[in-house]
């Protein structure tokens, strides 16, 4: 692991959140934070193109990478991109390989721009009565030219299953909450933070609360960290979608899983990066049974219909896998996905690399829709 004053190579196998700690020491900052950061590897990353509560500033992992080394399918080792902040000779090889889910080559060497560390932060916990109100205050934050560092979010569900973490027990009438972050130099953060509190003055439904202690901050983040982990303590059978919406359309999606979760007699949760429009949804089976298992399928579907209807996404950073492949269809043309799979072919023609990830086996517009 090496580290330049504006550019870190970095092994695939390098815990995430241990190269950001390298990095603070010599003052420096690797922005893509996703909430495992603890556990993931930035190969993982790469992969996956995975994002966090910062990609709202500071863009998502395929913003931070500037150089790939790869081992193609043939052994041959390739290396892409530049090692300067701007390089436009040729095709841009290291972004077909960022979030190609490892399905093109195996990445050996990773090249990181990095930023100096931002000199100061604030963080804010946006407690509020009303889903719906809450949900519409992120885009409307962005439009009062305020630009946090974090604009996350939970509803009640995933409130009530980290409360124990948060740093005071939520009132009984909450129904979402907002952790907002403004980062840079310190007059910017308060003139950025005097804008916030004064937008948020004016609504009756919420109360924005400033952490005033590293304690304060360091429990609104491991709740927040912990929504994924503890939601299998309500349903060990939940399906953990990541969608992508416009922002100002937020509102109308978390409405419509509330309408879903009424309607199919199934629990949704939501949350996540609401601040640019990549919602948790997670559908929570009940049990393992053939009748749940239906619901939740059901639920999937209208879920990823409704999605495309608000001109979304199937996923923001989770990538497609194996479970989304039959739904990729509703987001990609068929000149889309055949050109994609003639990459694959070139790449990889014997198909040894993540086989059965991203293409379904069959065209599913060839079939009907699935579940
Ligand atoms: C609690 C929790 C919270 C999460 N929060 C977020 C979040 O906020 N944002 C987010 O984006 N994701 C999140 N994730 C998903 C996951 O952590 C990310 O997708 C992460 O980027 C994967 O890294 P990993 O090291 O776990 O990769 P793995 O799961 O080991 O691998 C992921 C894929 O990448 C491929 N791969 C791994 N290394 C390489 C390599 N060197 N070359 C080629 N392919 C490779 C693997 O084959 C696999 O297909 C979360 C997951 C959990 C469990």
């Amino acid at each position: 692991r090496r580290v330049s004053s504006d550019l870190g190579v970095v092994e695939p196998g390098v815990i995430t959140g241990e190269f950001q700690k390298e990095l603070k020491k010599h003052n420096l900052m690797y922005a893509p934070d996703p909430a495992s950061l603890k556990f993931c590897t930035i190969g993982g990353n790469v992969a996956e193109c995975a994002g966090g509560p910062s990609a709202i500033k500071y863009g998502v992992t395929k913003d931070s990478i500037i150089g790939l080394e790869v081992v193609l399918a043939n052994g041959e080792i390739l290396t892409t991109g530049s090692r300067t902040e701007k390089g436009v000779v040729g095709y841009d090889l290291t972004r077909l390989f960022i979030g190609a889910e490892g399905t093109l080559g195996i990445i050996t060497k990773i090249i990181t721009r990095l930023l100096p560390l931002p000199e100061y932060k604030e963080t804010f916990l946006l407690v509020s009565t009303s889903l719906q109100k809450a949900t519409e205050l992120v885009a409307i934050i962005l439009q009062q030219n305020i630009l946090p560092c974090t604009l996350e979010y939970m509803d009640r569900t995933a409130i009530n299953i980290v409360s124990d973490l948060l740093p005071k027990p939520p009132a009984k009438d909450v129904q979402a909450m907002l952790i907002i972050e403004i980062d840079g130099s310190k007059q910017q953060v308060t003139e950025q933070s005097q804008r916030l509190k004064l937008l948020t003055a004016g609504q009756k439904h919420c109360t924005l609360q400033q952490a005033t202690t590293e304690q304060e901050i360091k429990e609104i983040w491991k709740a927040r960290r912990s929504i994924s982990a503890a939601s299998y303590k309500i349903s060990p059978n939940k399906t953990s979608e990541d969608v992508v919406v416009p922002r100002s359309l937020i509102p109308e999606l978390v409405h419509f899983c509330e309408k879903l979760s009424k309607d199919l007699d199934i629990r949704i949760l939501t949350f996540g990066h609401a601040g640019d429009g990549n919602i948790h949804v997670n559908i929570m089976a009940a049990d393992s049974s053939a009748q749940e298992t239906t619901k939740a399928k059901e639920a999937k579907s209208a879920l990823f219909h409704k999605v495309i209807s608000l001109n979304g996404s199937l996923s923001g950073e989770h990538g497609v896998g194996i479970t989304k492949s039959p739904y990729i269809h509703l987001e990609l043309s068929k000149t889309s996905i055949m050109v994609m799979r003639q990459i694959k072919q070139l790449f990889d023609p014997n198909n040894i690399l993540n086989p059965g990830k991203i293409f379904p086996d069959k065209d599913p517009t060839e079939s009907s829709t699935p579940l």
